[in-house]
């Protein structure tokens, strides 16, 4: 790349991971295809393909970082790596159509092994309607890596990025939020215990729906299709794969706006809450900063409010402001707390 220095080297830490994405961004600004409609720094890229938009996302997920196979069924895992592709497909209010799986593997997987992630991969195929049309298969000094791409289509009319918010529209977020990370926090202490003592008999059930959300997220086109049905086309959408706080400051920047939303009106799981509590964790904290619920974080029109009001998983948390004054958290006294760009970052 033209900006390398060959005896300079600077931490990949030093810029985290939305730095090097800005910096790959920058680096790379020539466009050859006039069919490039939109490219990095959205959930997915968009192909012109003249009646329609092509819906373009990868995401890829390495174990030891994103997943421990010590409580990771390969069941689970194989879906949650399609279920998180197709969240950033849902992100653009597409339609999801194929995927294409890479996986990388080690001896120390079996054939078996392999089956059941494809068994995992397949039950998300026919969730969400998707056909996998092919993929690379290579082995690994050590891991198991999967990479997934998911392609899709969006109308022209109706494709939502995450730039068109303006003052005065209602943030939605759907679901609940903060339950992956309780849920990741639960499995982290039973894996701690079982090192510690062996024979122990783990006791999740408590947990169940926690885990649930950290193991087995659930792409939100559920929601794709009731928004559709009513009509609502949001004016600016993103999936909420980095935690609330994050997400928010993408909408912000990149829509130019401001935001105001309120935690009284975050929705909290009463179970997140309880469990979150024995954990001496701050559920607003885990909802704000945890990461992977993979739900919906999007912004309407006032207008659209009676439409999408009874909708039972979609929730009004705030709404958006000039940008002059500021992103912030409201709390439940009415102190006012600028949102941190603390995203759950890897790096
Ligand atoms: P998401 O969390 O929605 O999957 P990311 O934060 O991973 O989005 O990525 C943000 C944007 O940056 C996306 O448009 C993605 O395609 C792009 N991107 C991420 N990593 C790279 C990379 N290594 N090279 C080019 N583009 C990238
Ligand atoms: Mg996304």
């Amino acid at each position: 790349m033209s900006t390398a220095d060959n005896n300079k080297r600077t931490e990949l830490g030093a810029l985290g991971e939305f730095g090097i994405i800005d910096r790959i961004a920058e680096n790379f600004k020539t466009h050859k295809q006039a069919s490039t409609a939109l490219g990095i720094g959205d959930d997915a890229a968009l192909i012109d393909c003249g009646d329609f938009y092509q819906v373009i996302s990868t995401d890829m997920l390495v174990e030891g970082i994103h997943f421990d196979l010590s409580y990771m069924p390969l069941q689970h895992l194989g879906f949650k790596s399609v279920s998180v592709n197709i969240s950033d497909i849902a992100a653009m209010n597409a339609i999801p159509k194929q995927i294409t799986v890479n996986v990388a593997l080690s001896n120390r997987f079996s054939v078996e092994a392999v089956d059941a992630i494809y068994d995992g991969i397949q039950k998300a195929c026919d969730t969400f309607g998707v056909d996998l049309v092919g993929g690379d298969t290579t082995s690994s000094p050590g891991g198991l890596m999967i990479s997934i791409t998911a392609i899709g289509t969006a109308e022209k009319d109706t494709v939502v990025k995450r730039s068109g918010a303006s003052s005065g529209d209602i943030i939605c977020a759907t679901g609940d939020l903060g339950a992956a990370y309780i849920g990741l926090q639960v499995l982290m202490r039973e894996k701690a215990e079982f090192k510690a003592n062996p024979n122990m008999q783990p006791k999740l059930e408590q947990y169940d729906y926690v885990v649930g959300r950290q193991l087995r997220p659930m792409a939100r086109m559920d929601v794709i299709h009731e928004l559709g049905k009513l009509g609502v086309v949001p004016t600016a959408m993103m999936d909420i794969s980095d935690g609330l706080a994050s997400e928010l400051m993408h909408i912000s920047k990149q829509s130019n706006v401001g935001v105001n939303v309120f935690e009284d009106k975050l929705p909290i799981h009463q179970i997140t809450y309880e469990n979150a509590v024995e954990f001496q964790l701050d559920p607003v904290i885990a909802a704000m900063n945890g990461g992977e619920d993979y739900e919906l974080l999007f912004c309407i029109k006032q207008d659209d409010y009676e439409k999408i009001k009874n909708l039972p998983d979609v929730h009004t948390i705030g709404y958006i402001q000039d940008l002059e004054k500021g992103r912030n958290l409201v709390s439940k006294q009415g102190n006012v707390y600028p949102l941190k760009a603390q995203g759950f970052t890897h790096m």
